[in-house]
């Protein structure tokens, strides 16, 4: 099964990537980790989206494409697989299914703006595996260390209030009209907000049939 986390930044659709991976064992695609990964690499690729992801901009369709379709050549989603900020336009849509990767669930996390905003200020993203904590709500295990991976957590460069208002900005004028897209095909679920990542957990994993 292919699904897509759907929602502005912020909405936990990392966090629940990660959970869902473990519980799953579906392959995560995000492109949102990919683009980190050539940035911290100072590939050419790094090199070309640096600013762009630092000012909160989306990168070309183009860029975000050719990342799912090179990963999708791992071959390891055979059984399922999580897409995580991807698509973020209609052209990416399109384009997803013109490569053959067919979506059988988008799933919207539905989260007011000030709670997003609260979130996004205290989170520390892993850039070596893309786990994501929050301060309060989420800490890792040992501070500033990932769990899952033992390297070193950041604030991401985008993770700044100024940039996040951008990003919510791009979200709307971008990425929300996914939501019709995919309720027009009858793929969209809304995962509202819970008081706990478990709960939503046990929502996402109940509303894909996966429990
Ligand atoms: P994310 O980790 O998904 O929040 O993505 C971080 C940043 O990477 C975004 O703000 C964009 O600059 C860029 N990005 C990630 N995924 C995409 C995508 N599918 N299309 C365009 N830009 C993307």
């Amino acid at each position: 099964m292919r699904i897509t986390l759907l929602g502005a930044p912020g909405t936990g659709k990392g966090t629940q990537a990660a959970i869902l991976n473990k519980r799953l064992g579906w392959p995560i695609i995000s492109t949102g980790n990919l683009l980190r990964a050539a940035v911290e690499a100072k590939s050419e690729l790094g090199m070309e989206v640096k600013d762009l992801i630092a000012h909160g901009e989306l990168v070309s369709d183009q860029i975000a494409l050719d990342l799912v379709r090179e990963r999708l050549e791992q071959n390891d989603c055979h059984d399922g697989c999580i897409l995580d900020g991807v698509p973020r336009t209609i052209v990416q849509a399109d384009g997803l299914e013109e490569m053959g990767l067919h979506i059988d669930y988008c799933l919207l996390f539905d989260v007011a703006d000030q709670v997003i905003i609260s979130r996004l200020a205290g989170r520390h993203t892993c850039l070596a595996c893309g786990g994501t904590y929050h301060l309060t709500n989420n800490p890792p295990r040992e501070k500033g260390i990932c769990d899952y991976c033992g390297a070193a957590l950041r604030v991401r460069p985008d993770d700044q209030v100024k940039t996040i208002t951008r990003r919510l900005e791009i979200y709307r004028e971008r990425t929300a009209c996914l939501i019709d897209y995919y309720d027009k095909r009858g793929l969209l679920r809304v995962i509202p907000t819970t008081d706990t990542l478990e709960e939503t957990t046990e929502l996402v994993l109940s509303v894909i049939g996966a429990k």
